[in-house]
């Protein structure tokens, strides 16, 4: 599967620098300034091309662009975003792209994928930089299974670092306004609409977060268990706790004795519903929620939209609250 970027496209040794890791939220993949860039787009008359890839990225960043920029959104509605590659043409799309947003560890094709189409003008954010990532497992968890896991852990586990922070409301804004630095990097010209428009959506998620404080308050329950561990930080910013069934990749097999583990915990705490997701097989979660007389309830990741919710105009905000509700509701059972 790492092998891709060599049989689809002709790896080229001089690849521009990429500046990463450091503490800009933003990097060009060369030392020229972003001016030119902007420049150019003013004097074409072309809008920024904003290339994203799976979909809180895309909505982020068009919440920004309003109608100063065209956001694309790579991996398409309906498809789960840990898994996906690019095909040739999205990497045409990642080469023509003014700015390139994704969130970081989700998408482990993308350092290749930037080497394979360079572009010394593009502005490139990761957007998870801005916040301060916490390790996906622990070495030995209260449920006593850490050291397994390390042997079976897949490649997103590898990088130990949890990549789900735009479930929490708080944390999406940190992303927000590194999405928002990008632009104005690439489009100064643009600056204060992107900054007015950032601001106005800063303001619907700090809005969403008083929803998530209020609404999971004086829940009976504190434990949820969701099919993979995507709301690690969901459930630290309110108190809860978060038992997944499968690691930080949703197709990770989970192990028998794992399993086993689950059941036992959901028996202990009397679980009455267990959360599954949109875009993953939810055999797994409505086997355990047999197993021991509980319900199933959707909590969305935001890994992608499905058709369904895209037709009913569901978007970032839309969904979040729904997970609220099914939150409140399965916690107070
Ligand atoms: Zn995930």
């Amino acid at each position: 599967m790492k092998t891709w970027i060599h049989k689809t496209l002709a790896f080229t040794a001089v690849s521009a620098l990429i500046i990463s890791g450091c503490s800009a939220k933003t990097t060009t993949e060369t030392s020229a300034s972003a001016a030119p860039t902007a420049q150019a787009n003013q004097e074409s008359g072309k809008k920024l091309k904003v290339v994203t890839t799976f979909y809180p990225m895309y909505e982020f960043s068009k919440q920004i662009a309003g109608e100063h920029a065209e956001v694309i959104g790579l991996v398409p509605t309906g498809v789960e975003p840990h898994d996906w590659e690019p095909s040739a043409k999205d990497m045409a799309q990642l080469k023509e792209a003014d700015v390139f947003v994704y969130n970081g560890i989700v998408e482990g094709w993308v350092p290749k994928a930037l080497e394979s189409a360079a572009n010394s003008k593009r502005v490139v954010v990761e957007a998870s930089k801005a916040v301060e990532l916490m390790e996906g497992l622990h070495e030995e968890d209260e449920h006593g299974h850490g050291k397994e896991e390390k042997e079976h852990k897949d490649e997103h586990e590898e990088e130990g670092l949890d990549p789900h922070v735009w479930l929490d409301p708080v944390l999406a804004q940190k992303e927000v306004a590194a999405i928002q630095a990008a632009l104005v990097q690439a489009d100064p010209a643009h600056k204060d609409a992107y900054t007015k428009n950032a601001d106005a959506y800063i303001a619907k998620l700090k809005e969403l977060d008083d929803l998530f404080r209020s609404g999971l308050k004086d829940v009976k329950r504190k434990d949820f268990i969701t099919q993979h561990a995507a709301f690690a930080y969901l459930a630290k910013q309110y108190g809860l706790t978060q038992v997944p069934i499968s690691g930080l990749s949703p197709e990770a097999e989970p192990a028998p004795d794992k399993m086993a583990e689950v059941i036992k915990f959901a028996k202990e705490k009397t679980v009455k519903t267990i959360f599954f997701e949109t875009l993953v097989d939810p055999k797994i979660a409505s086997t355990i929620a047999k197993e021991i007389g509980a319900k199933t309830e959707v909590l969305n990741p935001l890994e992608g939209l499905t058709d369904e919710e895209k037709k009913n105009n569901l978007d970032y905000i839309g969904v979040m609250k729904k997970n609220l509700e099914a939150l409140k509701k399965g916690l107070n059972e």
